[in-house]
């Protein structure tokens, strides 16, 4: 473990969590945006993605490819609720639907981690590739994913600051998810 990557990681981590805050924060869900990720700072998050560090990519992938499994990603996806894997049960037939509130922030994660790991080369048609190649395989609610979709192609479409509203926000989650 190279003791640079300790501080290379936690500013990439504060980087990602500020965009998320800025990000939640448009969306009137400050709250969701400040105690976003805090997991990341247990041990078994924090020194997994240390040691597999990359600055461009997840290092979850990456340990993944080298043993098989990331012990930092079944301890995150139990325990934060913004991701797509915690509303999912292989014994239930169908997904539960995520929350409003889970559902936001989840795309804010998704808009800001592209950017943080993008650097520069960041386009607006990003989130949908990464969307259509890793996200959409995720067994999520029918709802939930058609929720997600609809946003990252309305971000194609006309960028980022069109999405980022709590007007947005509630209207496409009435019209998708029907609440
Ligand atoms: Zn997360």
């Amino acid at each position: 473990m190279k003791l640079s990557n300790i501080f290379k990681h936690l500013s990439l981590v504060l980087r990602h969590k500020w965009r998320v805050f800025i990000n939640c924060s448009k969306c009137g869900l400050v709250w969701r945006g400040a105690v976003h990720d805090l997991s990341k700072f247990t041990p078994t998050e924090f020194f997994e993605s240390v040691k597999y560090y990359q600055g461009n990519r997840s290092p979850i992938g990456v340990c993944r490819r080298e043993t098989g499994y990331s012990k930092a990603w079944l301890h995150h996806k139990g325990r934060n609720k913004h991701h797509i894997e915690y509303w999912t049960d292989p014994e239930c037939q169908v997904q539960p639907l995520m929350p409003y509130k889970y559902a936001v922030e989840c795309v804010c994660d998704k808009l800001a981690a592209t950017r943080t790991y993008a650097g520069k080369n960041y386009s607006p048609d990003l989130p949908l590739m990464h969307w259509n190649k890793y996200g959409c395989k995720v067994q999520g609610n029918p709802k939930t994913m058609q929720f997600m979709e609809e946003i990252f192609i309305d971000v194609e479409r006309h960028e980022e600051k069109h999405v980022l509203s709590k007007k947005y926000m509630k209207k496409k989650y009435q019209e998708v998810c029907g609440k």
